[in-house]
């Protein structure tokens, strides 16, 4: 297969080139670039959502009729690419790859008139309620209840991890609403206003010195009904369509190509023993190393997204990018830090909140480099561990 870029998609990357630079306020790419790109404010994430919307740019992968942009798989590729390069924030991944395809695909026709607008528009801000405490792997056996009672659910139970559930406007849960089947055909997918009575937010301080994740408690949340997706007992069916699409997304190649392309930049500008770090083999061994495994990612992706027919069903292939997207950010990462030596320990974030926001005595990029490695930490976890991915490649792509 031939993947080089043909000149119209050369002119469709100049064009979104173009307008990203137009469009993005910079303060918000300021922002962007200081964290390195990985993770986004969600009021900067909303505020961009709002900008793009007027473009019709927010959820170009969805089918048109939802708003979509009709583009090819190579065009929505390299319109990330180009976001990433540009350092706009990201979309709020909730709403514009979850529950908005559930909800165009599995909702009523209310939920689509209320809901996916509002996503298009970046009017809420959403959280995924998924894991449990001791539910993550094993989410099937999740102990959230939801008991009917007339026009509503009673929804009692914990949820933990729940991503920026903090800054959350509505979150997409899986509660239990019958005890009695075997567990999967037991849960439903329920829409919950996150400012409902009931519902409490604890943010857990993390390593690298943020507090996004949260523990998510409801104690007799009212639901109401008509905020059940689909059927009910069909939420495991929903979240499993839901965690594909999550897959097939997280190579996360855009931002590993850009974290390769600052991991040069680091080596250029320190030195050892007066000689730059990109003279030094060592450093040009490693860096070969990963830069040929991010085009390997590439090409796979590429292929993934091409004409050729795979050869395994598409949630091995996923699992796969997943597992290789995400193994690629820690050992960049872990490069970023190594570069560093022992500025990387000088930098933990309790340093850099108590200097000035710009050093001329550090390179600006590695501001975060150490929170960010320690973050990524979490990339074979999040969207389903390493192990777990591991696997659904076993059983799917090889029967085991
Ligand atoms: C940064 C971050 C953000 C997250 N955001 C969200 C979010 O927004 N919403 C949400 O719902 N969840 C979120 N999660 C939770 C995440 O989905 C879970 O942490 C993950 O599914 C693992 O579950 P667990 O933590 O309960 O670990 P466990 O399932 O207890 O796993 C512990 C270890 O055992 C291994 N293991 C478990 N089962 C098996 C098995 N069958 N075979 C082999 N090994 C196994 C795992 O791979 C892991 O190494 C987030 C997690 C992180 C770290």
């Amino acid at each position: 297969m031939d993947f080089r870029l043909d000149e119209g998609l050369e002119e469709f990357r100049q064009m979104v080139r173009s307008a990203i630079a137009e469009d993005l306020p910079n303060d918000i790419r300021d922002r962007q670039r200081r964290f390195g790109g990985l993770q986004s404010d969600p009021v900067d994430v909303l505020e961009w959502t709002r900008i793009l919307a007027r473009r019709g740019w927010t959820v170009p992968h969805w089918p048109v009729e939802h708003g979509g942009c009709g583009w090819t798989p190579l065009q929505l590729f390299v319109f990330q690419d180009e976001m990433i390069r540009s350092f706009a924030p990201d979309s709020c991944w909730g709403g514009t790859h979850m529950v908005g395809p559930v909800v165009y695909t599995f909702g009523s026709e209310e939920q689509k008139a209320r809901f996916l607008p509002a996503i298009r528009n970046g009017d809420f801000y959403w959280a995924q309620g998924f894991s449990e405490p001791g539910n993550g792997s094993d989410l099937a056996n999740l102990r959230t209840v939801a008991v009917r009672k007339g026009d509503v659910y009673v929804v009692n139970g914990q949820k933990i991890w729940t991503s920026s559930a903090w800054a959350s406007d509505w979150g997409f849960f899986l509660v239990r609403t019958d005890p009695t089947v075997k567990p999967q055909r037991g849960i439903s997918f329920l829409l919950i206003d996150m400012k409902s009575a009931g519902v409490t937010i604890r943010r857990i301080p993390q390593i690298n010195g943020e507090s996004d994740l949260c523990e998510v408690f409801l104690d007799n949340v009212e639901v109401p009904a008509t905020n059940l997706v689909g059927e009910e007992g069909a939420g495991w069916t929903y979240a499993k369509f839901l965690l594909d699409h999550e897959r097939t997304t997280s190579s996360f190649i855009y931002f590993n190509k850009k974290e390769v392309a600052l991991a040069k930049a680091m080596a250029a500008s320190h030195s050892l023993d007066g000689v730059t770090l990109d003279k030094h083999p060592r450093f040009q061994g490693r860096l070969a190393r990963l830069e040929a495994e991010v085009s390997a990612l590439e090409w796979s992706v590429l292929r993934t997204l091409g004409d050729e027919p795979f050869q395994y069903p598409e949630a091995a292939a996923a699992s796969v990018l997943k597992v290789a997207g995400s193994r690629l950010q820690q050992a960049i990462s872990e490069l970023h830090v190594d570069l560093q030596g022992v500025q990387s320990i000088r930098l933990y974030p309790h340093e850099v909140h108590k200097r000035p926001a710009r050093s001329p005595l550090w390179p600006e990029e590695s501001e975060y480099v150490t929170q960010r490695a320690l973050i990524l930490r979490a990339a074979t976890i999040y969207g389903g561990t390493l192990q777990i991915q591991k696997n659904i490649i076993a059983k799917v792509a090889f029967g085991l």
